[in-house]
């Protein structure tokens, strides 16, 4: 299956929450209303670990369901510090076993004109690069910045990167361009 950028399947992946599994966790859009998944069977995966910087091919149905697992478990995860709860001890295991797996190694390619990425196993060595990143982002001080999208019918997770913490969206273009029509549309309506 040729898969392009442009497909609209895949120009709907957000690359924007600041972390790489946190941009994982976004393949399911609007959680707060009608969830969304974005990653519905193994290819649409393949291509957002290629539009990530990340290289697996022909990922079978088991490895799929692997990696969805992950992702829900870092986003409930994430959800709950975000809300002031402890993770689920489950979900905190999930993700520290997949950190476990070695990650792909840098090697020479015989021709030196590239690097190769050696790894016995691509999906697990992907899976725990995003685990890491997201150990690395609950347990540090960037877990102080972790957001959830104001706007009840996203709910996306972000990193608030602003030097003041204080940004409600996870988007001024998207959510917080939206709020701002809401409440002129609200204020239009019932003028005081
Ligand atoms: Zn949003």
């Amino acid at each position: 299956m040729a898969l392009r950028n442009s497909h609209p399947k895949y120009s709907r992946f957000r690359f924007d929450a600041g972390s790489l599994s946190l941009n994982f966790a976004a393949t399911v859009r609007h959680r707060g209303a009608q969830p969304r998944d974005l990653l519905t069977m193994p290819e649409m995966l393949e291509k957002w670990f290629h539009l990530s910087g990340l290289e697996v091919f022909e990922i079978s149905l088991i490895e799929f369901r692997d990696a969805i697992l992950l992702r829900e478990a870092i986003h409930d995860a994430v959800r709950s510090i975000i809300l002031g709860k402890k993770p689920d001890g489950s979900d905190v295991e999930l993700i520290n076993r997949a950190a476990e797996f070695p990650i792909a190694v840098p090697q020479f390619h015989p021709g030196f004109d590239r690097v190769v990425w050696e790894t016995k196993h691509p999906l697990k060595a992907c899976l725990a690069v995003i685990a890491r990143d997201a150990i690395t982002l609950m347990g540090g001080s960037d877990r102080l910045r972790l957001k959830m999208c104001g706007s009840g019918s996203c709910r996306m997770l972000f990193v608030d990167q602003s030097p003041a913490n204080r940004r409600r969206w996870c988007a001024m273009s998207i959510c917080g361009n939206r709020e701002k029509i809401r409440v002129h549309r609200q204020r239009k309506q019932s003028p005081s």
